[in-house]
């Protein structure tokens, strides 16, 4: 049996929903969200192909829909500088995931440019028993896993929705800007939201969503992560 239809008996046999990143990001990138621009490369050439073609430096992660923490799994290398370098991270990606998934049906690698540092923040959908969709939006990192620094809105969001969620957070001084830092583009933020929030309202097979992290730049948002999580019904 080839690879594609062991695929297909497994997802069928676990009702397996959850979508890989690229696959994720194919969808939201369609709704309009600003997204990494990311590709699957199905093996080491293609990865170093890919990487040529984008320019360098890159980031290289795994694409298996059994690896869903990338980076705990040892399948993420970022700031690749050169073709020698994202050889090295393939293999080191490969040997990981072997280690820690023995079992995982791996689609390749995704691939993408290294971007810019920004604020990390997280934009997240999951659905609650009485209201349905509900947006959840945070600051990345310890504010979010410690200090459950977070906002919640019911979808469909309005602008104003979209705007207080960001002002709610106690962390938001952070994206005033602080110790010389430049102000994060708030308005990309809010637009980013709302266009999410669009997109669950139209898909309600969709069970759940997260972007972690996005990069809030003093000039727009880049969403560098993406999972969708689909309902178990809507798989055939
Ligand atoms: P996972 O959440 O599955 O562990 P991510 O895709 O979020 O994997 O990657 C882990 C971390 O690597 C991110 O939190 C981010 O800091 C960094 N990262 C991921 N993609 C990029 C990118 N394209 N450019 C720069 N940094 C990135
Ligand atoms: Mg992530």
């Amino acid at each position: 049996m080839d690879k594609t239809s062991v695929r297909k008996k497994r997802a069928k046999k676990q009702k397996r929903t959850v979508l890989t990143e690229v696959e994720s990001k194919e969808l939201l990138e369609k709704a309009g969200v600003n997204i990494a621009r990311t590709r699957l490369a199905r093996s080491m050439k293609e990865a170093v192909a890919l990487s040529k073609e984008m320019g360098f430096p890159v980031v290289l992660k795994i694409a298996s829909p059994d690896v869903v923490h990338k980076s705990d799994a040892g399948g993420v290398k970022v700031d690749l500088k050169n073709a020698a370098q994202v050889r090295r991270a393939y293999q080191e990606i490969m040997t990981s995931i072997k280690e820690k998934y023995p079992e995982a049906v791996i689609d390749g690698v995704s691939v993408q440019p290294m971007a810019k540092p920004g604020v990390e923040v997280i934009i997240g959908m999951t659905k609650d028993a009485q209201f349905g969709p509900v947006l959840m939006f945070g600051l990345g990192g310890i504010f979010v896993e410690i200090l459950k620094d977070v906002s919640f809105r019911i979808v469909p969001l309005l602008p104003r929705d979209a705007r207080e969620m960001i002002r709610d957070i106690k962390g938001y001084p952070v994206l005033e800007g602080y110790r010389g830092q430049p102000p994060a583009d708030v308005a990309a933020l809010e637009d980013m939201i709302l266009k999410v929030s669009e997109f669950v309202d139209k898909n309600p097979q969709i069970k759940e969503l997260d972007l972690n992290p996005v990069f809030a730049y003093s000039d727009g948002a880049l969403a560098v992560d993406a999972r969708v999580v689909l309902e178990d019904e809507a798989v055939g």
